[in-house]
């Protein structure tokens, strides 16, 4: 790394071109240097200009807190966004809402040490409008749960009160409202990476792959591309941490590696039984693993 590396971090991302973020001045369009280094909105980075070169170039990528991953369908991981505080995964009444995606959300972000909750939107539908049974289970857990309406606006000066001095992904299927909450959050700054990534590029149309929205109370990250989830592929013993009241339990079970399946003497399990455990919860927990498997196999196929 030459003597003028400026410190900075990324805000926008578009594939291998991004945009940095930094104090010595305006935002600089970047070029990240080699096809292995993986960077991403919210990374902090190192980039440098060379002696001949009017282009800036990431040269390193600093150490992460965090980084969230999806695993794409061929079993292969892929990063999302880096040095997250949450991620607040948007559900709706209508369209209906996958509860097994939510939860694979809700998982990824434990696997990945951001603390996930729950933004609910449209509020301002009848309130029968849709089965929102699944959120009372996530909601004994400890998930924070916010009640918000993006058309009305209702609840959502308490929603950035949960979001002051946080950097949060706001993640969630398609419809739920997840482009009018950032609008209804932070629209003149929403703009503006619309028309950046109008003009970046060589002359063509380029979408951000994620971005980092700074607002005066906090940080938005967005990821506009990602609307189904699945987390990275993990060791299938680690599975289990992706599910807080599961993970807790298994000191319990007799065999340590246990994966509370039809093991005998499974904490988990007896959990489920007595009601204690939530049995959608555990319904999901057993396909994530099963996912998590199949990818294993795809991606180990593959290499
Ligand atoms: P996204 O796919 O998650 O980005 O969702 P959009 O923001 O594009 O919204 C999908 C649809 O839901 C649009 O027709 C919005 O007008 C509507 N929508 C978004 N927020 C609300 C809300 O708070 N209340 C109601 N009733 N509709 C909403
Ligand atoms: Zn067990």
């Amino acid at each position: 790394m030459s003597d003028g590396a400026i410190r900075g971090c990324v805000v926008e991302c578009y594939g291998r071109r991004v945009l940095v973020a930094h104090d010595a001045g305006a935002p600089l369009a970047c070029k990240v240097r080699g096809r292995k280094l993986d960077v991403v909105a919210g990374d902090e980075v190192l980039i440098e200009k060379h002696e001949g070169s009017d282009d800036w170039t990431v040269g390193e990528r600093l150490a992460r807190r965090n980084v969230l991953c999806r695993s794409d369908s061929r079993g292969l991981e892929e990063s999302i966004a880096a040095n997250l505080d949450q991620l607040g995964v948007v559900v709706a009444p209508l369209p209906a809402c996958d509860p097994f995606v939510v939860d694979r959300y809700v998982a990824g972000a434990c696997l990945a040490g951001i603390a996930p909750l729950l933004i609910v939107n449209k509020l301002d539908l009848p309130g029968d409008a849709g089965d929102l049974s699944y959120i009372e289970p996530l909601r004994k857990l400890g998930l924070p749960v916010h009640l918000v309406s993006a058309r009305s606006g209702a609840g959502l000066p308490e929603l950035i009160t949960a979001l002051t001095g946080k950097r949060t992904l706001l993640a969630g299927q398609s419809g739920v409202g997840k482009s009018s909450l950032l609008n209804a959050l932070a629209g003149d700054a929403i703009r503006a990476i619309g028309r950046l990534s109008e003009r970046s590029g060589e002359g063509r149309h380029t979408t951000v792959s994620s971005a980092i929205i700074r607002q005066p109370w906090g940080e938005l990250a967005d990821s506009p591309g990602v609307r189904d989830y699945t987390p990275a592929v993990v060791p299938p013993q680690d599975v289990q941490r992706g599910f807080m009241e599961i993970g807790g339990l298994a000191g319990g079970c007799r065999f340590q590696d246990c994966l509370h399946l039809r093991e005998p003497q499974c904490a988990v399990q007896a959990a489920v039984d007595s009601g204690a455990i939530d049995p959608r919860r555990y319904e999901s927990y057993r396909r994530l693993l099963n996912l998590n498997r199949q990818l294993d196999d795809k991606r180990g196929w593959r290499a």
